[in-house]
């Protein structure tokens, strides 16, 4: 076959291979007494301003806006004039609607430790952070670094800033000193939140000898507030304050004060997957007002009797919407978990679930593949009959995962929702809806009522039905990122240059013969093999649908006849043999199930996967591998001894 191949910048379309017939329909008792109905969709086709006011009216404002859209291309205004304290509307108004007594968060530590939290102690948590800031010299507009484990003290410390109008910049944990300072000093940050450390794995992990590598040059820097968490020894520095000298002794009363409705809210840098970090903005009504209805939406929020868990981490911008803003916005009672999900033991999430009733679940496609690997038997341990909607969001989730997830978690009962959205959008963009949607596994399905988004091909044309192409959204959205930090060009540049108009995130996407959305992974992922672009996403679904595959990553290398060819990286399922055979086994199901142009030209069993820190799978160093290539930087992974491990497998990896 010659390859009469565009080069890769100009891909048409992706080529549609993947065929999923299974639907799943809302039970009829969630759609029957569901928050969001069908008529959602035509109510924001009609007016979709008009849409996203009423979603505003459902927050607490000290100034109604004048204007709803203020839209100067790429630079957009939501909710013009409006005034409204975040903070306020996320503790204040509950306690003063009489729900003081409510819990806000249950946390779990990671040692089996736990504190419970209601709305009426958080307000005065908030309160006591935000005089303890306002002494310290922070004021409105300034930066505040937070690099924190999963305590309470982290949402407490979201929300003083909020407050007093500071601009948060959390920065994930598990990064090192230099991530940090860059950060810092991108931000040009006053103040770091941090503790002495976390738990994680059984032992206390430290975060303060990071943060004094970090500051020591940092001249921006005036103060370093500290946690004590695990009563590690630590370093004293001149500018560090211990939370419970300064935060303890203030008082619990802090009145609020309104900000503009486009005051900044918080930085949060991408992962910084490819480049240097980009500090997305976001703003305050408009974040706040998308965040909130998408959780009362998307998960069907019933504050009066839901408990609910988001498992990510508040460093990465899941944990700011979906486990402080949206969740408390809405007055919802959450569990906060500080560990990871095998310590003690595999079913420490499930013995959460047990525990608290918790009925809504959101967690990530990385997750719940190593729940697979690691067995059924494990949650079947457990009685997680309270569970009534599951959510899954960070990358594509391969159907087989969803239809594990819905089966063994969510006992064949409850609905998954595969929530497509970024750091950039602040908020869920595709969705179904849990009372509304006959959900396919592995799609988002349908941009949620008010978001208006489309696949397109190369010349910015939507492709027909049954097509692929690139993901784009048409017209603003009330969490849209504002810009990059002190960088308006990248923003123009990054974002809204590769389409004349239009919103470009970098995904690709397919419509499927009903027009549903399938998302399909970054574009700089998708292969070309013999004139087709292939996405590694529809490969790794299929590899990982065969009952031997526990994951899989999938990159193009290099070849001479087919321009690309595609390379498997796979995990096999717990009880699985590595057997002679498995790897023509595993060839012959993917052409099976795809198609002769899908099928590896190898498949390498691998012990694991390199990752992000926020667990996807990093597919730039398997490529490395795949081309023999020495390995590029590594400094992102999670666990940079992975590649070691991968490339012992491999002596010859070609
Ligand atoms: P960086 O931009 O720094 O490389 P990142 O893109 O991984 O990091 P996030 O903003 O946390 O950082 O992730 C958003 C991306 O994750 C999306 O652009 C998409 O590629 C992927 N993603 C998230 N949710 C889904 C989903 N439900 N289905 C498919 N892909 C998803
Ligand atoms: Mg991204």
């Amino acid at each position: 076959m010659a390859p009469e191949t565009p080069g890769r910048e100009t891909q048409e379309t992706l080529s549609n291979l993947l065929r999923e017939d299974r639907r799943f329909e809302p039970p009829a008792d969630l759609a029957a007494a569901a928050n969001v109905t069908a008529e959602a969709y035509e109510e924001a086709a009609q007016d979709r301003l008009a849409f996203w006011e009423r979603a505003a009216e459902r927050l607490t404002w000290e100034q109604r806006w004048e204007t709803a859209l203020d839209w100067k291309p790429p630079f957009a205004k939501w909710f013009v004039d409006g005034k409204l304290n975040v903070a306020y509307n996320c503790v204040d108004r509950h306690v003063e609607a009489g729900h003081g007594d409510k819990v806000a968060y249950f946390w779990e530590g990671e040692p089996g430790d736990s504190r419970t939290i209601t709305y009426a102690d958080l307000q005065k948590e908030v309160s006591k952070a935000a005089n303890a800031l306002t002494e310290l010299g922070v004021g409105k507009g300034d930066r505040v670094a937070i690099y924190m484990p999963m305590i309470p003290e982290l949402p407490v410390s979201l929300l003083a800033c909020a407050r007093i109008g500071a601009i948060h910049s959390v920065v994930f944990g598990g990064f090192s000193a230099t991530a940090l300072k860059s950060r810092i000093d991108d931000a040009d940050a006053k103040l770091v939140i941090t503790a002495d450390g976390g738990f994680r794995r059984g032992a206390p992990s430290a975060l303060k000898p990071t943060v004094d590598e970090a500051v020591a040059d940092c001249p921006s820097i005036e103060h370093v507030l500290v946690v004590r968490r695990t009563g590690q020894e630590v370093a004293q520095t001149d500018k560090d304050v211990w939370w419970h000298d300064i935060v303890e002794r203030q008082s619990a009363e802090h009145t609020p004060v309104a900000h503009d409705a486009e005051d900044p809210l918080f930085i949060l840098y991408t992962s910084g997957t490819t480049g240097k970090p980009k500090g997305i903005l976001h703003t305050t009504g408009g974040y706040l007002t998308q965040s909130a209805w998408t959780h009362h939406a998307v998960f069907d929020l019933k504050p009066e009797s839901d408990i609910y868990w988001c498992t990510a981490d508040i460093g990465w911008v899941t944990g700011h919407s979906y486990i402080v803003y949206g969740p408390l916005a809405n007055g919802a009672t959450s569990v906060i978990y500080e560990g990871t999900p095998d310590t003690p033991h595999r079913g420490r999430f499930w013995e959460i679930i047990q525990k608290y009733r918790v009925t809504i679940l959101y967690t990530a496609p990385t997750a719940i593949r190593t729940f697979m690997k690691w067995g059924d038997d494990i949650p079947a341990k457990f009685d997680m009959s309270s569970l009534r909607v599951l959510g899954s969001v960070g990358e594509p989730i391969n159907p087989e995962a969803y239809v594990w997830y819905r089966e063994h978690i969510g006992g064949d009962r409850t609905p998954v929702v595969d929530t497509w959205w970024q750091t950039e959008t602040g908020a869920i963009m595709i969705s179904p809806l849990p009372g509304v949607t006959a959900a396919k596994p592995g799609a988002a399905m349908k941009p949620l009522p008010g978001i208006v988004a489309d696949v397109v091909d190369d010349q910015a044309q939507s492709v027909p039905n049954g097509g692929g192409g690139f993901l784009v959204v048409r017209e603003p959205w009330p969490s849209m990122l504002r810009t990059i930090w002190g960088d308006d060009q990248r923003y123009i540049d990054t974002y809204w240059s590769r389409f004349e108009g239009f919103y470009f995130p970098g995904d690709g996407a397919k419509k499927d013969e009903d027009g549903d959305l399938w998302l399909l992974g970054r574009v700089d992922d998708v292969m070309l093999v013999s004139g087709h672009n292939i996405s590694t996403t529809e490969v790794e679904s299929a590899l990982v649908s065969h009952p031997k595959v526990a994951e899989a990553a999938v990159v193009g290398a290099t070849d001479p006849v087919t321009t690309q060819a595609i390379v498997s990286f796979v995990i096999l399922r717990g009880a699985a043999e590595e057997g002679e055979d498995i790897a023509k086994e595993l060839r012959d199901h993917v052409s099976k199930t795809l198609g002769p142009i899908a099928k590896p030209r190898q498949i390498l069993i691998v012990p694991e996967l390199p990752k992000t820190r926020s667990g996807k799978i990093m597919r730039r160093l398997l490529r490395d591998v795949a081309e023999n290539r020495s390995i590029g930087d590594v400094t992102t992974l999670a666990d940079s001894s992975v590649m070691k491990l991968i490339s012992e497998k491999l002596p010859s990896a070609a």
